[in-house]
């Protein structure tokens, strides 16, 4: 019969207004920014430095080592290398970014740069509420907002963070050097040797 899909769909949306007023389930509509809905874990809007510690500057993982500015589809990210090194999270001297910008009118939340960093040293963040009233400079994420510590990225992420963790305390057990035998002790026997056949 002509019109029956028209009636079906009328029958939806009545219920579900009716419905509104006695199921919250039903009520999709918040009253932002007083309330809001909670985002999906994997709810991704634009990227983040990680910084281990408490300590933001001396903390953060990246290296300077440009890849994600490489990558960067739009080229939105801008890095300067530092002159001198600072310890990493596993107590190596490296580089670090004495300046690291992104512009959040050109990023367009691709996680590029999250994929091919090779330090777990940036990853997407969720914050949406990023306009600004002016241009230009204003537009540019410098390095002192975008780092965040990874108790954040635990709040945020919890399941991709604990993974990441995992990662890294895994390559640095396999990093630490094995330590000499105690004085005293029987030395190391030598392997046997195979069986001729
Ligand atoms: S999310 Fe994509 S566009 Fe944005 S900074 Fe990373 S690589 Fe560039
Ligand atoms: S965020 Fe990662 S890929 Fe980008 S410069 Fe830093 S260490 Fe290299």
């Amino acid at each position: 019969m002509i019109g029956t899909g028209i009636l079906k769909g009328m029958a939806v949306t009545a219920r579900n207004f009716v419905g509104s007023y006695f199921e919250k389930d039903r009520l999709i509509t918040v009253q932002y920014p007083e309330e809001r809905t909670p985002l999906a874990e994997n709810y991704r809007n634009f990227p983040f430095l990680i910084y281990d510690t408490d300590d933001a500057e001396a903390g953060l993982r990246c290296v300077a080592c440009k890849i994600c500015e490489k990558e960067c589809p739009p080229q939105c990210i801008y890095i300067i290398k530092s002159e001198d090194k600072k310890p990493d999270y596993m107590g190596k001297p490296q580089f670090y970014p004495a300046v690291f910008d992104i512009d959040i009118s050109v990023c367009m939340s691709c996680q590029i740069c999250v994929e091919v960093c090779p330090f777990e040293a940036i990853k997407m963040d969720k914050v949406f509420e990023l306009s600004r009233r002016e241009r230009f400079d204003a537009l540019l994420q410098r390095k002192r907002e975008l780092s965040k510590s990874n108790t954040y990225y635990h709040s945020i992420c919890p399941t991709e963070a604990a993974e990441v963790d995992a990662k890294l305390a895994e390559a640095a057990a396999k990093k630490k050097p094995t330590p000499p035998p105690a004085a005293g002790s029987a030395p190391a026997a030598e392997p046997t040797p195979a069986p001729v056949i």
